[in-house]
């Protein structure tokens, strides 16, 4: 049985007074959850999310890591280093690292090496662009993405969490429907299972758009087993609201 889990990704949000009241709305609102939830923030402010969420069911991650171990990588955050901050999970392929600093298949699927043996859960993000979905390479496009990831990691796979976040739902306010969603990650799920025994316990997270309106619909799904949670992430009541749905 997969138990869900609810991340948000702040992206580059946030401010040491921000974090503070935001980590302690949802600290106050949560009482004990029945599933995981989890807050993933940018690096800077890790060491205060640890020392706010310390004694909390908020789980925290970062938004990114290295694929280097250690050295002159100037600028760079290793694996090892999130580690020194009790992180449980890193994202690593976000659609906008592989749009926006050129992220390749080959360096998301040795990120995800390099966070499992940290001992850190990588949150795989996969997923096509508009135009690749009106023309029809939906399936080639995640699959592609993910093939990578299993061919460098063999059995681990199983230890790590796959994010389907359509490009075109990240941000616009469009949401994939539960169906479009559930096709997808069914799929996936397929993949996963060729590659590894265990990949039933594998969570399939969906993201994109995903708010307090939808996400019952989109929870609801067999294979989406939780939420990766951008904008409504950053407002208390919102991100409260979808942890609800996820724990019915
Ligand atoms: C994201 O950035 O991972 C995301 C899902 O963003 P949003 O919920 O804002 O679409």
């Amino acid at each position: 049985m997969r138990s869900k889990l609810i991340a948000g990704n702040w992206k580059m949000n946030g401010s040491l007074a921000a974090n503070q009241d935001l980590l302690l709305a949802i600290a106050q609102g949560l009482g004990t959850p029945s599933c995981n939830v989890a807050v993933c923030v940018p690096s800077l402010y890790l060491a205060q999310v640890q020392h706010v969420c310390a004694s909390s069911p908020i789980a925290w991650g970062a938004q990114d890591m290295s694929c280097f171990e250690i050295g002159a990588y100037t600028g760079e955050i290793s694996a090892s280093m999130l580690r020194d901050f009790g992180v449980r999970y890193v994202l690593v392929g976000h659609s906008e690292r592989r749009q926006y600093h050129g992220e390749t298949d080959e360096q998301v699927a040795t990120k995800v090496q390099r966070a499992l043996a940290a001992g850190i859960t990588p949150i795989v993000c996969v997923g096509e662009t508009l135009a690749q979905r009106e023309a029809g390479l939906t399936a080639d496009v995640v699959k592609r993405q993910l093939a990578a990831v299993i061919h460098a990691n063999g059995h681990c796979i199983s230890e790590v969490v796959v994010a389907y976040e359509p490009v075109w739902a990240i941000g616009t306010g469009k949401t994939a429907s539960p169906e479009q969603a559930q096709e997808v990650h069914a799929m996936l799920r397929l993949q996963l299972l060729a590659a590894s025994k265990q990949a039933d316990r594998i969570s399939i997270l969906y993201g994109g758009s995903m708010n307090p309106a939808n996400a019952v619909s989109l929870l609801a799904q067999p294979d989406i087993d939780g939420g990766l949670v951008g904008g409504a992430s950053l407002k208390a009541n919102e991100f409260l609201s979808i942890v609800a749905a996820a724990s019915q």
